[in-house]
């Protein structure tokens, strides 16, 4: 029988491999794509858009629990399961309406992993399929932790989906999804306990702004054990029994469910990727500055399964942007990443851009810190917001700001700001000149810097 054949096969139905799709059929290329799961890939189903519609509710909570007695009488409570069905207003049609999207484009839709077989040639859905470029654009999925009674984890997908939230949860990992997840649980009422092997959460942003948030994460209920060692996880009658070691002493604590939020994988088990020369590392597929395979120039890689930047939405929207281009035009574009922030939509959110204080130090030979405690100016006072604190590093020699990172109700907003000024290899100066509205969060970059 003869092959399939088509100029552009993608692998992964995210913003990445839809980018790629889509681009490549307008332009007039034959293309199908492949995805094992719902169609539309994690950030909408699964990822950013789902938890911030959940969020939203706890936003509100947490705006009017700090304005009790101050303007507002009643205490407010969540009812889960009524924003449960909230949410999925914004999830259920996901999947049909990316595919019709798809479809309509001329595209052609396979529901399954494909194969490599060779360099050129994949397996999928009992055909064997030859491809001028093939993309994979997989992202990433929960690391599975070697501890007996692994199975009992639940993941991200679980906690996003729960009908009923459980009295009490524990969650294996402080970074930013365990983080944002256990603010929601603890605010919506539950018992909420994070374990993790290092001494702090977050270990990639500032560990001064991390410190206030921990606080503050305490106050709203949630415990945290660090420098903790998992052992296992067993099934009780109700409860599982989670077992750790800390200090050289075993422990252990009870929870209705307990979720695995110990970090992300790339999604390549089921690849084959070696049957088609395409090499991979621990941070995902090796590609080049064009995105294309290191091992085989028919193989782009983009979004979160590349090995390079951070596994983020908007820079998986731009890899998958380039490698259209690369495929479309020949490789004539290299990513140039832009600093990336990136925010953890605690409440308060914790947000970041450019260089740590560490590594400015080490970029530069002199740094400027602009550093303070932001809860008595007017925003936050005007919302008594109880945390607000910043930290923004400029280059001494030119007074540009190189890093800025900020705990603030809206630092998720504010630091576009710092984004685009970054980028711009803006000054402090030239930040203060710029006129902003007032009174509004935006402003105050002015006097952070
Ligand atoms: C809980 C959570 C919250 C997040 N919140 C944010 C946030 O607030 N902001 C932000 O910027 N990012 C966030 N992210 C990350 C964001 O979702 C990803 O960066 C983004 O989805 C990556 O897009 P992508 O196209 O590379 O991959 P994905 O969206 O992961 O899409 C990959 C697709 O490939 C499919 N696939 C996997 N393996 C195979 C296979 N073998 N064969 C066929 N198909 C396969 C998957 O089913 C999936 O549909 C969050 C992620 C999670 C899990």
């Amino acid at each position: 029988m003869k092959n399939k054949e088509y100029d552009v096969f993608v692998i992964g139905s995210g913003i990445a491999g839809q980018t790629v799709a889509m681009n490549s059929s307008k332009a007039g290329l034959k293309v199908a794509i492949a995805d094992i799961r719902e169609f539309g890939g994690v950030c909408a189903n699964r990822g950013c858009d789902p938890k911030k519609v959940l969020l939203g509710a706890t936003e509100v909570l947490e705006a009017a629990q700090n304005l009790k007695g101050k303007g507002i009488r009643k205490e407010l409570k969540i009812d889960w399961a009524e924003l449960q069905k909230y949410k999925q207003n914004f999830t259920k049609a996901v999947p049909a309406s990316t595919e019709e999207k798809l479809r309509d484009a001329g595209i052609k839709l396979y529901h399954q992993s494909p194969k490599f077989l060779d360099k050129d040639m994949l397996f999928v859905e009992g055909k064997t399929i030859k491809a001028n470029k093939i993309v994979v654009a997989t992202g990433l999925v929960p690391r599975k932790l070697a501890v007996k009674g692994g199975k009992h984890f639940k993941t991200s997908d679980d906690f996003l989906n729960l009908k009923k939230l459980p009295k009490k949860i524990v969650f294996i990992g402080a970074g930013y999804i365990g983080m944002e997840f256990a603010h929601m649980a603890a605010r919506a009422g539950v018992d909420v306990t994070i374990i993790d092997v290092e001494k702090r959460p977050l270990t990639a942003f500032d560990p001064d702004l991390v410190e206030e948030l921990t606080k503050y994460s305490k106050k709203i209920g949630i415990d945290f054990v660090f420098g903790a060692q998992l052992q296992s996880v067993k099934k009780l009658r109700k409860n599982f029994k989670v077992a750790y070691e800390k200090d050289g002493k075993s422990n252990s604590l009870k929870a209705r469910m307990v979720f695995n939020t110990a970090g992300r994988v790339p999604a390549i088990s089921e690849l084959d990727l070696e049957k088609g020369s395409v090499e991979f590392n621990d941070n995902g597929i090796a590609v080049n500055s064009y995105l294309q395979s290191k091992t085989n120039k028919n193989v782009y890689a983009c979004g979160d399964v590349s090995d390079n930047g951070l596994p983020l939405t908007p820079l998986s929207g731009r890899e998958g942007y380039v490698v259209s281009k690369n495929i479309i035009n020949g490789n004539q574009k290299k990513l140039k990443t832009p600093v990336i922030p990136s925010v953890v939509f605690t409440l308060p959110n914790l947000a970041s851009v450019g260089y740590s204080e560490e590594e400015a130090k080490k970029r530069y030979k002199n740094i400027l810190i602009k550093e303070g405690n932001a809860k008595n100016w007017f925003n936050a006072k005007r919302i008594n917001a109880p945390c607000y604190r910043y930290k923004i590093i400029l280059n001494e020699r030119t007074e540009e700001i190189v890093g800025a990172h900020i705990l603030s109700p809206e630092a998720g907003e504010t630091i576009n700001i710092f984004a685009m000024a970054i980028n711009q290899g803006m000054t402090a100066d030239e930040l203060q000149g710029t006129v902003f509205t007032y009174p509004s969060w935006v402003n105050d970059v002015k006097s952070m810097v």
